[in-house]
């Protein structure tokens, strides 16, 4: 599923030139972003980048300063919310407290007044859908945090929307809990054959859920890729260092020679220390300023200096190590006094690592495994 790559795929939701002002503040800056019908979005920044006056503008409670937004090429500004194919679920959920579950999943269809028997239907396929078919009578201050979160779900498709806003959906669940409801959700949306778009802070969770995801930073987009290629191929240092754990230091471009699969940069950081890095995020000039970027589990780390002495390497001493279950995070003290974490699965066990603090270790990695980021 990647109608993104294809030309002549139209795009279902088009933010064309959008900016949104509260006052003299900007919220949204002139962006342009298109989604594809059926596409699990997630808008993921930092509090107050402007994820959720994105989605409010989607969904018509506010409308832009400038530009417009498409659904399947047709403006849709002035539009009321209730008069859109759109549905927005809270991240508080609010549900109302004196009503059953079945009578809050209901609510929203009794309001436009379908028959009865439709509305008994459609409950009855929402609660199936969500797996809450016992707790149809029971009030919301009767049941789970993560029961009540399927009640708003249940509620918020209840009216068949085109597409789903999710606000920070699982914002109140516990990390288990959350886990196991971010497949459920990718589950029913798969199966619904709906377009989500979904706004969260955790990073973990969009590249979980997420077809694709759109960083953005201060009303803007930085990035729009799939997980993978956010995670690997960031185009920035904003992106590299927002999503999962990267070294990152600053350096000067020394040269960018074509190689068969690629360009081969060569980059000098660390009192002169060249360093040769097979990606390159975007075009730069021999003596541009950029930075070196590498992920700590690309980065091997070793008490024996490597074999090949043309290899990319550093050397300094193990000054901590994190333990987190699945991996370990060494944190190694460079000649210069900066760190740098070269991250290992915890494949053996502890007894059997032959590494500890204050050991003299070599770190290294392959040509193609560091980024050089320009911006
Ligand atoms: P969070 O993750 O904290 O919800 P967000 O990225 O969703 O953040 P928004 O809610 O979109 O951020 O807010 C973007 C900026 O616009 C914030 O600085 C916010 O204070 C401002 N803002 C949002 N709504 C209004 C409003 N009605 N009046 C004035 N300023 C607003």
């Amino acid at each position: 599923f990647s109608p993104w790559t294809d030309p002549a795929s139209v795009p279902f939701i088009r933010f064309e030139n959008v900016t949104k002002r509260f006052g003299d503040f900007t919220a949204v800056k002139d962006l342009t972003l298109d989604i594809y019908e059926r596409e699990f979005f997630s808008l993921l920044g930092p509090s107050g980048c402007g994820k959720t006056t994105l989605m409010r503008m989607l969904a018509g409670f506010e409308e832009p300063t400038e530009g417009r937004i498409l659904l399947q090429g047709k403006d849709i500004s002035g539009v009321p919310p209730y008069r859109r194919p759109t549905n927005m679920m809270f991240q508080s959920y609010a549900l109302f407290p004196h009503m059953t579950v079945a009578k809050n999943i209901a609510f929203g269809l009794e309001q436009d007044h379908l028959p009865k028997s439709e509305i008994d239907a459609r409950v009855a396929e929402m609660l199936k859908l969500v797996k809450l078919e016992e707790f149809a009578k029971r009030k919301p201050n009767q049941l789970s945090g993560g029961q009540r979160q399927r009640v708003a779900l249940a509620r918020s498709l209840a009216k068949r929307p085109k597409v789903l806003l999710l606000d920070e959906p699982l914002g109140a669940l516990d990390r288990k809990l959350r886990e196991e409801t971010q497949f459920e959700l990718m589950d029913i949306q798969q199966n619904l054959g709906l377009t989500f778009l979904i706004v969260t802070h955790d990073q973990e969770e969009a590249m979980t859920v997420s077809d694709r995801i759109a960083v953005m930073d201060k009303g803007e987009i930085m990035q729009v890729a799939t997980p993978a290629e956010i995670y690997e191929a960031p185009n920035s240092r904003y992106v590299a260092d927002f999503i999962g754990d990267i070294n990152i230091v600053d350096g000067k471009l020394e040269g960018v020679q074509t190689v068969a699969d690629g360009d081969l940069a060569t980059v000098t950081c660390y009192d002169g220390l060249k360093m040769v890095v097979a990606q390159l995020s975007c075009k730069a000039e021999p003596g541009a300023s950029v930075a070196f970027a590498i992920r700590p589990e690309k980065v091997h780390i070793s008490v024996d200096p490597p074999a090949d002495p043309s290899a990319n390497a550093l050397s300094g001493e193990v000054w901590d190590i994190g333990y987190l279950g699945d991996f370990s995070v060494f944190i190694v003290k460079l000649a210069d006094g900066s760190t740098f974490r070269a991250a290992q699965a915890n494949t053996h066990r502890l007894v059997d690592r032959p590494i500890t603090v204050d050991d003299k270790v070599w770190l290294t990695w392959p040509v193609d495994a560091g980024l050089v980021l320009t911006r």
